[in-house]
């Protein structure tokens, strides 16, 4: 689906109602930035999080919506009593999260980590509403069924990503068949110069230190693999209708272009910015308008020079293994992505070296293949059922 088919319906109310699914994160904390400056342009109607209820009790009283979710249920009397004295109602669980995601409001902005947001996400398409997604793994676990999910209901589902977001903005509304190439940049990530036996035995530390962007420990480790890239290059497929053989990245360290468009007759669109997630997320909250976001301006100038390099596949093998997930298909996305993440927890948990996060993701693709667990699945239900498997199996083979 082009998200540029819908045109301004009148939907938007004002002030904009909003649900935040990750409010305490770093995308979370971003798009709270962006509606603290403009508090009469939007009005909070719900906040989930994960565990810390510290931080969601802080943001709740600032912004004080009708409900809050806590995923944790340890952390139910924590939260509650901290709300004390206020009106918020609060609820802990897994409900609790999807309850939030359904409550009436303009746009839901999806920015839980992992698949943890597939069903909360899901949820809320299902109820209608319009999405702005910066959760990347909904698209790579149950891409097929959530496309299918918008486009039956006719809801938005805007691209926050900052890659996607450029190239939302870069496409204008064009006709898809005109498209030749999509490309998607990458920063390369802190071992971009590295060779693959340092990049081998790389460290939490140095593989957290990213030099362009501040993340959620999660994206940052997958910047770090590339496998991010690879997430992102399976969400353009299905947000944008795209096939693989159109799809590609190029490096590029300065991320100042985030994302280009290629037709076919030789004209190239781009979308640009500062790395400074606000400005994707500022385009989501205002669209289809523009609000004014306090977002560093670019300066190319003072930037002077912008390169481009082919990536490395040798030397970051996970980008690899996504795009043979991607032209495989089927389920290969949905266990490339729940074998990441148990990867990824593993190697933040020090259990595994860097290497190893492709190595396991490699194992785990062709175990699933073999098995038929990587069959293409028909719901997100079933999606959810193969990260499941994928799960409990990764968490097995990592323990041994
Ligand atoms: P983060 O780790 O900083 O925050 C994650 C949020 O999800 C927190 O609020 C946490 O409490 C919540 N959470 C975790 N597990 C949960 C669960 N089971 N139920 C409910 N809430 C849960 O992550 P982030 O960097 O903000 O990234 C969020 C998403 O946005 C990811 O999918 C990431 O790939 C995507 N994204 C992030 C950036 C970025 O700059 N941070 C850029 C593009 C895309
Ligand atoms: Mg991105």
């Amino acid at each position: 689906m082009n998200p540029n088919d819908k045109s301004a319906d009148g939907r938007a109310r004002s002030p904009r109602r909003l649900v935040i699914l990750g409010a305490t994160g770093s995308i979370g904390k971003s798009t709270i930035d962006l509606i603290e400056r403009n508090p009469e342009s939007f009005s909070v109607v719900a906040l989930a999080g994960g565990r810390d209820h510290a931080a969601l009790a802080r943001v709740a009283r600032a912004l004080k919506p009708e409900f809050v979710a806590i995923r944790d249920e340890a952390a139910y009397s924590a939260l509650k009593q901290a709300l004390e004295g206020t009106n918020i109602q609060v609820a802990a669980g897994r409900e609790a999260v999807i309850e939030a995601a359904v409550r009436d409001a303009d746009l839901v902005i999806s920015a839980i980590v992992g698949a943890a947001g597939v069903e909360p996400t899901h949820a809320a398409l299902e109820a209608g509403r319009d999405v702005a997604l910066a959760n990347k793994e909904c698209l790579v676990c149950a891409g097929v069924p959530f496309m299918r999910t918008a486009e039956r209901l006719g809801v938005r589902l805007l691209p926050m990503d900052s890659e996607h977001n450029a190239i939302f903005q870069a496409l204008g509304g064009a006709d898809p068949a005109t498209i030749e190439r999509m490309i998607i940049t990458a920063s390369g990530g802190p071992f971009r110069t590295w060779s693959k036996e340092a990049i081998e035995k790389a460290t939490v530390a140095e593989a957290l230190n990213h030099p362009n962007w501040s993340m959620g420990p999660k994206i940052t480790i997958d910047s770090a693999t590339m496998m991010n890239k690879g997430l992102e290059l399976i969400e353009a497929h299905h947000l944008f209708g795209v096939p693989a053989h159109k799809l590609d990245v190029v490096v590029h360290p300065q991320s100042i272009v985030h994302g280009l468009v290629s037709f076919a007759d030789g004209a190239v669109t781009a979308g640009m910015g500062a790395p400074d997630m606000r400005v994707p997320i500022a385009h989501c909250l205002g669209f289809p308008n523009r609000m004014t976001a306090p977002t560093p301006r670019l300066d190319l100038a003072a930037i002077g020079s912008l390169t481009f390099e082919r990536p490395d596949y040798e030397r970051f093998p996970a980008l690899r293994l996504a795009l043979d997930a991607l032209a495989a298909g089927c389920g290969l996305p949905t266990v490339l992505n729940a074998a990441n993440e148990i990867a990824v927890e593993a190697f933040l948990a020090g259990k595994i070296p860097f290497g190893g996060i492709a190595r396991h993701v490699a194992g785990a693709l062709e175990a699933a293949t073999a098995d038929g667990t990587a069959r293409e699945p028909a719901n997100v239900a079933e999606a959810l059922g193969v990260d499941h498997i994928v799960r409990e199996r990764s968490r097995a083979v990592l323990a041994a």
